[in-house]
């Protein structure tokens, strides 16, 4: 059985509202949002972060989902954020990619 938070929403375990998927990833509204839009990105292979990932078809496939899921949410406008590691602010450690927009407290 998974601990991770980011598998528990990706199996539907806290019936999280996906505002897009495909079949790489889910996105879904920050819990704690930092921007009047903030969409995570979140792939459904287990990754810790960044540095753990070795498939660089997925990373394209993520940033295409990026484009398309904030198109999707009508935005023209956005700031893609990865944080890697403790120190950066990572806090979940499933690797995931933040998008922000409108007015950005970051
Ligand atoms: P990190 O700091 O790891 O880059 O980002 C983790 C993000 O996940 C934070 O912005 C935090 O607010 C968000 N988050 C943590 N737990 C949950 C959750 O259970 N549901 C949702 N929707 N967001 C979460
Ligand atoms: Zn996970």
């Amino acid at each position: 059985m998974t601990e991770c938070i980011f598998c528990k929403i990706i199996n539907g375990d806290f019936n999280t509202e996906f505002v897009y998927e495909n079949e790489y990833a889910v996105v879904f509204r920050d819990i704690n949002p930092k921007a009047d839009t903030h969409l995570l990105v979140v792939p459904r292979k287990h990754v810790e972060s960044l540095n753990e990932l070795d498939d660089e078809v997925l990373l394209g496939k993520l940033m295409m989902t990026v484009r398309d899921s904030a198109k999707a949410a009508g935005l023209k406008s956005y700031r893609t954020v990865i944080n890697t590691g403790k120190e950066a602010g990572q806090e979940v450690f499933h690797m995931h990619i933040h998008i922000l927009a409108g007015s950005i407290k970051l």
